[in-house]
């Protein structure tokens, strides 16, 4: 039986990574703040099966934590481990990103120090994502499309993407990158747009309030499935020799096109709700970011499979579900 670690456990990737390697037969073990294992034992995460955590072994340990991921990483042998954990706003402005590059880049250091130290054969996964291009300069983007972040975050990817190559490179580690642009799920965090939109729809349906802010309506992005992307994720590791991949759609959608979807599902006409604020505002860029698949795809099979449409109508239907939940 294999042993994979999670780093994130909690978040929305960290939830399907863990129900697929489970499935898959793994022994998997999470990382998780002491907050969030708090929320596991007291079921406050919404709606999670509570024997999926059960059926996984977890550890107290926060990112900033050394001496805790020491310990664990000195003692148990893993097969596989995924950090996927990071501090994640995009929209944080970069003077106020300290926390943000400090955690994301010294957790992914330490995390890659400690398992060449222990465990050098353990294969590594981590999680790069589209906002280290940033402001690209052509579309689609390839694994060869320069790299240009323009946010804290985007800029901790980077490094941890620097960290990951060079022990591939220096020290002979499994080290495998996913590039990943958006994707979502029933278990997106609130704050994202699409689940902004996923929330308001099924709370306009139910009569719980009428309106929408948000920024602006054409921002356009490549969203994907998370269930589908944590399988990239496992095929990546899997691959015959460690390599960076785009994972993607290939397909641009507006925000637009999101209300569309959503509001529409529960038969109601977006443009009646949906309040348009400069507040809200992120800078476009002038070329979109949509990712090219194509490597991922040639070398190892892996597609994307779940349209765009029964994304979207899922989360409203899993909002619907929560909202009508007894409290
Ligand atoms: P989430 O925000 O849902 O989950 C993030 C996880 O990281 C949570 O478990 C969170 O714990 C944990 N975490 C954050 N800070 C710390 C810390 N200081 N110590 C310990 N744990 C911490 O993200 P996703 O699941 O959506 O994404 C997974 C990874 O993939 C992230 O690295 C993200 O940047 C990357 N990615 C995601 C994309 C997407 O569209 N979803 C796109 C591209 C990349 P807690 O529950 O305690 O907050």
């Amino acid at each position: 039986m294999k042993r994979a670690l999670i780093t994130g456990i909690t978040g929305q990737d960290g939830f399907y990574l863990a129900e697929y390697l489970l499935g898959l037969g793994y022994e998997v073990h999470g990382l998780a703040r002491q907050t969030g294992l708090e929320h596991i034992r007291s079921n406050l995460l919404q709606d999670v099966p509570p024997e999926l955590y059960q059926r996984c072994q977890l550890h107290a340990v926060s990112l900033d934590n050394f001496p805790g991921l020491y310990r664990l990483i000195s003692k148990t042998p893993f097969d596989e481990c995924y950090h996927l954990a990071a501090s994640s706003f995009v929209g944080e402005r970069l003077a106020d990103g300290y926390q943000t590059i400090q955690n994301n880049i010294a957790s992914t250091h330490y995390l890659l120090a400690a398992l060449n130290e222990f465990q050098p054969k353990c294969r590594f996964y981590f999680a790069g994502s589209s906002e280290m291009f940033g402001r690209p300069k052509m579309a689609p983007q390839t694994e060869d499309t320069p790299l240009n972040p323009r946010s804290a975050y985007g800029i901790s990817k980077v490094a941890g993407y620097h960290l990951a190559r060079n022990y591939r490179e220096s020290y002979g580690m499994f080290c495998g990158v996913g590039i990943l642009y958006n994707h979502e799920s029933p278990r997106r965090r609130p704050e994202f747009v699409t689940r902004k939109i996923s929330m308001a729809a099924a709370r306009i349906s139910l009569g719980a309030t009428d309106k929408l802010q948000l920024g602006n309506v054409e921002g356009r992005r490549d969203w994907g499935y998370a269930p589908d992307y944590v399988k990239a994720m496992h095929a990546i590791l899997n691959h015959d020799e460690p390599k960076d991949f785009v994972v993607a759609t290939g397909i641009l959608h507006s925000v637009a096109d999101i209300c569309e979807a959503a509001f529409s599902h529960v038969g109601l006409e977006w443009r009646d709700h949906v309040v348009t604020s400069e507040t809200f505002y992120r800078n476009e860029e002038d070329v979109p970011l949509v990712g090219s698949a194509l490597k991922i795809e040639r070398e190892i099979g892996w597609r994307p499979i779940t349209p765009f449409k029964k994304i979207i109508c899922q989360m409203v239907d899993a909002d619907l579900a929560r909202l009508k939940q007894p409290t």
